[in-house]
């Protein structure tokens, strides 16, 4: 799927108010962590990438600080490494927005791109920023795969794509094709810290999903 020049998009401004709760834990973020980013998080990476890699949502201490996803906390650690392995970054990624680290066809964003108490959001605040998540695809003209880090993210893109999530049930290591938009969809478990710490992914199945989606995508 090659097409012209990247559409461009309306991200959600820094005071986005859709959802009330997630907009008052954002001003008692700014009076706690005055010298964070606090601010709905815009994705990274090229809008010609072919690869989209949508999480939850910003960590308070990671991308809610650092303004920029999965930058500064243990979910980063285990990410970013992994797409340094795989080809799908270059640089050196050393915890901060300004380190310099580029992605090559990769791009990344969350599902809700507002830090949620306790890295919580209700289903309504999915739904409110899934039109956000919904315009960042659409102007991704050389988009070919999502990799959806759990299953918040898994069940917001396949709604976001007017499908059943019952049809697609979320299984990590799992890849369902959407046949329609000529789109592969790639689950696994969220890297989080609780998912690492527990075993519930350990490195060795975070990489051979990543294994499996740069041999699709011919890297
Ligand atoms: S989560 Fe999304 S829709 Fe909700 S306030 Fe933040 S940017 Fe707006």
């Amino acid at each position: 799927m090659t097409m012209a020049a990247p559409l461009s998009f309306s991200e959600p401004g820094r005071d986005c108010a859709l959802c009330p709760r997630l907009e008052k834990f954002r001003r008692e973020n700014r009076r706690a962590i005055p010298e964070g980013f606090n601010a709905p998080v815009p994705a990274f990476g090229p809008l010609d990438a072919e690869l989209l890699i949508v999480g939850l949502a910003p960590g308070l201490h990671g991308a809610n600080r650092t303004g920029r996803p999965f930058t500064g906390d243990w979910a980063g650690d285990m990410l970013y490494p992994a797409l340094l392995r795989f080809g799908f970054a270059q640089g050196k990624y050393c915890e901060s927005a300004d380190d310099g680290l580029r992605l090559r066809k990769c791009r990344i964003s969350n599902a809700v791109r507002c830090v949620p108490p306790q890295n919580k959001p209700t289903t309504v605040e999915i739904k409110a920023c899934r039109s956000f998540l919904a315009d960042e695809i659409a102007a991704m003209p050389n988009l070919r795969a999502l990799l959806c880090l759990g299953r918040v993210a898994h069940d917001s893109a396949i709604r976001l794509f007017g499908e059943r999530a019952k049809a697609f049930p979320f299984a990590h290591g799992a890849v369902h094709r959407l046949e329609s938009r000529g789109l592969a969809l790639y689950d696994s478990y969220h890297c989080s810290r609780y998912n690492t710490n527990t075993g519930v992914l350990t490195p060795q199945m975070f990489d051979a999903v990543f294994a499996r989606i740069a041999a699709d995508l011919g890297k």
